[in-house]
């Protein structure tokens, strides 16, 4: 039965994902699950963080792509901690890679763990991967309907950054309605509206994230 399978998929996934949790609770490490579609700016938000926060906390980075290490060695040349999952072809991380990915980290030496899962609007926020909190981007050129087609991703979210905010006046994008779907699907939700490429916006964003840290850090 096709239900059955998915279900017992999940439940595998949840134990694995309760180990890391309690992993990361034991080392006091803080850990942010970046999800979006391909192409939102995942990477270049997290080289923004990076930047921003890597005085304060120690950083490190698990990349979640299909193939390729452009992402990993991105946040490397940062000097951060990076490691590469590479799903070969499958369209998610799991709780399982992260963990594997966790083996090649010295988790003794990180306050922010930031999980970069692989550029998907589905999958990515059904399954758990011990995660503190999703964080979701959506950039302006994908469209205000992405909330009304893609409700799971905005239900789970904590924080959901617009990016790309400097290109609305080229766009057709309805800013509104982008929100208020988001808002209605999930009232709890955090919206920053940002540009990594111009950096406006992102002191919110920042904020929260630090603050956040902050609490599981004990600084
Ligand atoms: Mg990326
Ligand atoms: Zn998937």
């Amino acid at each position: 039965m096709k239900i059955q399978v998915v279900k017992n998929i999940l439940d595998a996934n949840d134990r694995i994902a309760d180990e890391n949790r309690s992993l990361f609770n034991q080392k006091k490490i803080f850990v942010m699950n970046l999800m979006s579609s391909p192409g939102a700016g995942k990477t270049s938000l997290v080289e923004r963080t990076i930047e921003a926060l890597r005085d304060r906390y120690r950083i490190a980075v698990i990349e979640g792509d299909i193939q390729d290490t452009c992402d990993a060695d991105r946040v490397a040349a940062l000097g951060i901690p990076a490691v590469q999952i590479n799903t070969g072809g499958g369209c998610h991380l799991d709780a399982n890679m992260v963990r594997e990915g966790m083996s090649g980290l010295d988790l003794d030496a990180i306050d922010l763990l930031i999980v970069e899962n692989v550029g998907n609007l589905v999958c990515p926020a059904e399954f758990r991967v011990g995660e503190d909190v999703k964080i979701m981007i959506l950039s302006t050129p994908e469209g205000a309907d992405k909330p009304s087609k893609y409700p799971l991703i905005f239900q789970n979210s904590a924080v959901m950054l617009l990016n790309k905010i400097d290109l609305m006046p080229h766009l057709d994008f309805d800013r509104d309605k982008a929100l208020r779907d988001a808002r209605a699907l999930n009232p709890d939700l955090t919206i920053f509206e940002v540009s990594c490429r111009t950096g406006a916006g992102l002191d919110g964003w920042f904020g929260w994230l630090s603050e956040r840290v902050a609490r599981v850090v004990g600084v």
